[in-house]
């Protein structure tokens, strides 16, 4: 039942302009994967080409073994949330959910038992004879996940799903949206481009530049291991410091930041090397030690979140990083830090991170 998603080399431009570029995933059986990128980056495109509205230039989508692209879209079992969700205004929400059985030929009594379960699974049983103008935001996104999921299709496909809604109601969602994939098991492919969101909500991470796959992996992966300079920076908030290079070493300032066994390769390559800091892996020291590397830094402002303290610090080539620690660690309880107090950051050598312009 559960189907397999295998994507070929597959391309699409308009015109000149290439939107797709040669992108190639698997995708197993039942997994939700997340497709992360910036606006513009080919996310929409890649599930239109799926969905079957939008023809791709060349390339092979096989769902289980089944060539999908040659397939007429209503053919390919395939549900869909679009990103504003595509109601149908002038239906009631049961009509609305009910309309692919009624494309797929179920009879009246059935197709009325199965929108009621599925009303029931999405918590608006009660809402069937209601019209779509007079639901909330959260409502109307439900009403489009039950209206995706009623004929229980192979492939489930997300489009945005959740960035119209605020975000306590996001948060919410992510969860409720999880627990319906636990339930049904339909592999999910999901667009956003809210790393926060994907890292929540996925198995794995498909991270989309420019039509092409940045890198693909599972949350830690691509947070902690970034393969490139666009995936460090786009995922969390990240401050990329260029280094120097010499032929046996990275160099910031004076401080050497020493390869490991397993990052080493990354300096046989010719170009650029960038260090990403994160605010969550620095901390402010009192004295270097040998399981970090050490950086001197001033302060350039302090605010006080209740849930943490945050530090934005000036390096000594000018970068400002933002440090992110615990509201009142025991080291430095009652400590305040002020503009211009020069501090030492400290960073485990097991949190570095250095990346270079290409995977
Ligand atoms: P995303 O969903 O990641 O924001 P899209 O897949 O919607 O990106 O768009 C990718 C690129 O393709 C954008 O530059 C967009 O302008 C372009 N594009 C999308 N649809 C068309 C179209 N029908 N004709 C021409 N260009 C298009
Ligand atoms: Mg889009």
């Amino acid at each position: 039942m559960k189907a397999t998603v295998s994507i070929r080399s597959v391309s699409k431009a308009y015109g000149a302009t290439k939107v797709l570029d040669n992108v190639s995933l698997d995708i197993g059986a039942g997994e939700f994967l997340t497709l992360l990128g910036p606006s513009g980056s080919g996310k929409t495109t890649l599930l239109m080409v799926l969905a079957g509205f939008t023809r791709a230039s060349s390339g092979s989508i096989k769902v289980t073994g089944v060539e999908l692209l040659t397939m007429p879209p209503h053919q390919r079992d395939i549900g869909m949330v679009f990103q504003n969700y595509a109601l149908f205004p002038h239906m009631s929400v049961a009509e609305n959910v009910g309309y692919p059985l009624k494309l797929r030929g179920v009879e009246a009594r059935e197709r009325r038992r199965r929108v009621d379960a599925m009303l029931d699974v999405v918590q608006l049983a009660g809402y069937g004879e209601r019209r779509i103008g007079a639901l909330s935001g959260g409502q109307r996104q439900r009403v489009a996940l039950a209206r995706a999921l009623v004929f229980e299709p192979r492939i489930l496909l997300l489009d945005e799903p959740l960035s119209a809604l605020d975000k306590q109601l996001r948060d919410r969602m992510q969860i409720e949206i999880r627990r319906l994939h636990e339930r049904f098991g339909t592999t999910t492919i999901n667009v956003t481009h809210d790393q926060q969101e994907a890292l929540t909500m996925s198995d794995r991470i498909a991270i989309v530049n420019g039509g092409t796959l940045a890198q693909v992996g599972t949350p830690e992966e691509v947070y902690r291991r970034p393969r490139n300079r666009f995936v460090a920076q786009f995922m969390g908030e990240t401050c990329m410091v260029p280094l120097r290079r010499d032929a046996h070493a990275a160099w910031f300032g004076d401080t050497r930041v020493a390869l490991t066994p397993g990052r080493a390769g990354e300096m046989g390559e010719p170009g650029e090397l960038w260090m990403a800091l994160r605010p969550e892996s620095l901390r402010i020291v009192e004295t270097a030690d040998d399981d970090s590397l050490c950086f001197d830094a001033v302060v350039k402002d302090h605010a006080y979140r209740g849930d943490a303290q945050i530090v934005y610090a000036g390096l000594a080539d000018g970068h400002e990083v933002k440090v992110l620690m615990p509201p009142e660690p025991a080291a430095s309880r009652g400590r305040r830090f002020a503009p211009g107090d020069r501090v030492k950051l400290g960073l485990p050598r097991e949190d570095l991170v250095l990346v270079g312009e290409a995977a």
